[in-house]
């Protein structure tokens, strides 16, 4: 059944010129794009959107990064787009991603590793809500 999903081309792709490249393959792999922008964020907008891992030992250093440079918000669609979009990124740390996925060919490290994807459609649905408004998106 056709999905939506969310996603962030991270500061350090669209810092080494990899979001045209990172963009046909989302397309090649089937998905549409519902909407897209380029923006910036300030830290205590990452630190909102980031909500879910305030906890963690990396949360400082990750919303740093993240309102650190431009970003690409997307809207994805597909069948099945959440684990798609998952698989096709591949694992957090790229050291450990499968071949020919998205952060094994360009993810620098575990945390500037290039794409964010929602894990679930509740926190697909909090994400898109977060960037976009309904009529952006189509
Ligand atoms: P994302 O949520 O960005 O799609 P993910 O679901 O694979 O990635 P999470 O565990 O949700 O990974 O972590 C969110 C983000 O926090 C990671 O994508 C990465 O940028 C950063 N991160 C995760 N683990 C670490 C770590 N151990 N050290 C530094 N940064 C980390
Ligand atoms: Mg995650």
């Amino acid at each position: 059944m056709s999905q939506r999903t969310f996603s962030i081309i991270k500061p350090d792709a669209i810092r080494k010129g990899h979001a045209g490249a990172i963009l046909a393959d989302i397309e090649k792999a089937g998905f549409k794009i519902v909407a897209i922008k380029k923006l910036s964020i300030t830290k205590p907008q990452a630190e909102g959107f980031y909500y879910v891992h305030r906890e963690r030992p990396f949360f400082g250093s990750l919303t740093e990064f993240m309102s650190s440079g431009p970003i690409m918000a997307l809207v994805l669609e597909k069948d099945n787009a959440i684990a798609d979009l998952r698989k096709l990124m591949g694992a957090t740390n790229p050291a450990n991603a499968e071949e020919g996925t998205i952060r094994k060919k360009y993810a620098s490290s575990i945390e500037e590793n290039a794409i964010h994807g929602s894990d679930a459609e509740d926190t697909a649905k909090f994400e898109i809500g977060y960037f976009f408004a309904g009529h952006e998106m189509v």
